[in-house]
């Protein structure tokens, strides 16, 4: 079997509603997805998905086409590495490789699955678990009871402006039926001081996990803040492979290691990060925040296939074509999603509709007007400095 080709499928991904964080002269969201489908001699086609800057993603998935076409698929470690090497005079690999690489190894293993008649999780060395439960994200009281009136039990808040307010309000609603986890986003602005003290003020909570307290470039700042204080950390979104990863896990920083499946390198480091962080008695929490639903399913397949899953974050009702997009849908039932047993990856995505959603840039900038991000009349003052005036607010309750 030789590979043919490899093409590409970009498109804006809603949401069709105002955002804090939109594109310039824009109220809409501000995702793209990216797909591709690599083709084979044999008319067996793997799907992958990547993020990472899914515009520039593109551009190195078609300079790393030629390398592939008239290669079997099969040899993935083979495939990765050459792509890797042939890559090293731009530098460290870094998310835009590593997104690159990771849809195309992600398609790779679905065709290897096709191939076989198996599933993905089968090739991974079998299932441990039939379903993997999973979190939404909830900001609100309203939002927290929607997701436990529908059985999830998890959930997760953003606390950019206000941690220690938001998980209190959040506790309060939900009672101790949910697990409740805050992501801080990694702030520039936030020193390792601040977070040690935030994160200590998140103590009595007993949280799932306290997410990128500070700039995921301040490896080091983890120890302060795993010294500080007795919180399960999590962190890893941003970076991309083994090797991006390693330090997180090597010096135990974290409690849950969170590569994003879209651009951690595919399924091959993902299944090598979380051998890693098994050794170290650390979980996984694959991120998916901006992803769509081809990655989510690799995901499904990976956590039903490594001891050390822990959940998978899943936003479902941000945007109507994310159930759109995808053939079949992932079968979701109360706080747990169904491992598929279809071979391969067992998706396909619907390529009129994502023809009907042309990229229409991709950096996000928040707006003036949005509260919650910008003290009042401080937008001038840009993000970094501004959020400093409301120091005060991170320790409130
Ligand atoms: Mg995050």
């Amino acid at each position: 079997m030789k590979i043919t080709g490899i093409r590409t499928f970009l498109m804006h991904a809603g949401p069709p509603r105002p955002s804090k964080w939109a594109p310039p002269q824009k109220r809409e969201g501000t995702r793209n997805w990216l797909f591709l489908k690599i083709d084979t001699d044999e008319g067996i086609t793997g799907i992958g998905e990547c993020s990472g800057w899914p515009r520039v993603v593109e551009t190195a998935i078609k300079d790393l086409a030629p390398l592939l076409v008239g290669e079997d698929p099969t040899h993935i470690e083979k495939l990765w590495q050459k792509m890797a090497i042939a890559m090293m005079g731009h530098g460290m690999l870094g998310t835009v490789g590593g997104g690159a690489m990771t849809g195309i190894d992600m398609a790779l293993w679905d065709i290897k699955g096709k191939v076989l008649g198996v599933p993905v999780w089968n090739l991974l060395g079998g299932k441990l678990r039939d379903r993997i439960p999973i979190y939404s994200h909830a900001n609100t009281i309203e939002q927290a009871l929607s997701l436990k009136a529908r059985g999830i039990k998890a959930l997760k808040c953003s606390g950019v402006s206000d941690p220690v307010r938001k998980v209190d309000m959040l506790c309060e609603a939900v009672g101790d039926d949910m697990d409740i986890a805050i992501d801080l986003h990694g702030p520039p602005w936030m020193t390792p001081a601040d977070a040690c003290r935030v994160v200590r003020r998140l103590e009595p909570y007993e949280l799932l996990w306290v997410e990128d307290p500070i700039a995921p470039d301040n490896v080091e700042g983890y120890r302060r803040i795993r010294d500080a204080a007795h919180v399960p950390l999590a962190a890893g979104e941003r970076a991309a492979t083994i090797f991006g990863e390693r330090q997180l896990i090597e010096e135990e920083l974290v409690d849950v290691i969170q590569p994003d499946t879209g651009r951690a390198g595919g399924i091959t480091q993902m299944k090598k990060i979380a051998a890693m962080a098994e050794a170290h008695h650390i979980q996984m929490a694959p991120h998916s925040g901006s992803l769509g639903p081809v990655a989510e399913y690799a995901a499904l397949h990976l956590l039903a296939a490594i001891p050390n899953a822990l959940v998978l974050e899943r936003i479902d009702d941000d945007w109507d074509g994310r159930s759109s997009v995808i053939v079949p849908h992932p079968v979701q039932e109360g706080g747990s999603l169904a491992v598929p047993e279809a071979p391969g990856l067992g998706c396909d995505i619907d390529e009129e509709f994502v023809a009907r959603f042309p990229s229409e840039g991709n950096l996000s900038v928040p707006v003036e007007e949005s509260a919650n991000v910008y003290a009042p009349g401080t937008y001038g003052e840009r993000l970094y400095v501004q959020t400093r005036l409301s120091r005060r607010r991170y320790f409130n309750t």
